[in-house]
């Protein structure tokens, strides 16, 4: 199997912490994560407005899955991680996943396997998008990448499969937008990136974001 890695061409502190961290990330199970009341406050209204919303939920027209957990928790999903704005979603593995946003693939991981549970053995696609910021598709399934580094993709195109590689409790995706501190790219294993408040502009109506526990349907 091949592992193919966008590695940044400058020195920094992605980079240095590249080997150290991981995407914890739980998620794909049932049980409510607590939410950090003092990181919801911040965040609220800090959303863009959803009609407008350059991104759409990052699965097919048609289908609907459940946030399993949601943005600001005590769980994988806080500030000092730089997940803040994370979503899990919770989808059997070999989902179709589509780019919420085109861009250019600079990170593309596919060779772990599904259901280890091990931090560090995230399948993904990063996908950087025109204003700076990286779309994160996180615990794809093994060889679950359809898209090759340096690609073009628009957003609605078929990008990978999910699936249950890493830190998994259950199949699920986590999907993020990061932006990191110094212009240089941000991907899954980094974390000292910045995370970005994101809403779907195709689905029902989420004033501050997603909600864990509720469904939503890629319309
Ligand atoms: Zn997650």
């Amino acid at each position: 199997m091949t592992v193919r890695v966008s590695l940044p061409r400058v020195s920094g502190v992605c980079l240095a912490i590249f080997s150290l961290t991981t995407q914890g990330c739980g998620g794909g199970g049932n049980e409510n994560t607590p939410i950090d009341p003092t990181c919801k406050e911040a965040a609220a209204g800090t959303y863009p407005e959803q009609s407008t919303s350059p991104y759409v939920l990052p699965y097919s027209i048609g289908e609907t899955y459940t946030v399993t957990q949601g943005n600001c928790t005590t769980g994988s999903h806080r500030e000092d991680v730089g997940q803040q704005f994370a979503y899990d979603i919770e989808m059997p593995v070999g989902t179709t996943l589509i780019a919420s946003r085109g861009g250019v693939v600079v990170g593309v991981e596919e060779s772990f396997s599904d259901g280890t549970g091990v931090p560090g053995e995230e399948n993904y696609v990063a996908i950087l998008h025109d204003d700076g910021t990286t779309g994160r598709y996180i615990h794809v399934t093994t060889l679950g990448a359809l898209v090759q580094l340096q690609d073009t993709v628009s957003q609605g195109e078929a990008i990978a499969m999910s699936g249950n590689s890493g830190n998994t409790t259950g199949p699920h995706l986590h999907f993020d937008v990061v932006r990191e501190p110094n212009s240089m790219l941000c991907l899954p294993q980094a974390r000292n990136c910045v995370s970005v408040p994101v809403n779907f502009r195709n689905t029902s109506v989420h004033v501050n974001g997603l909600v864990e526990g509720r469904s939503y349907t890629a319309e």
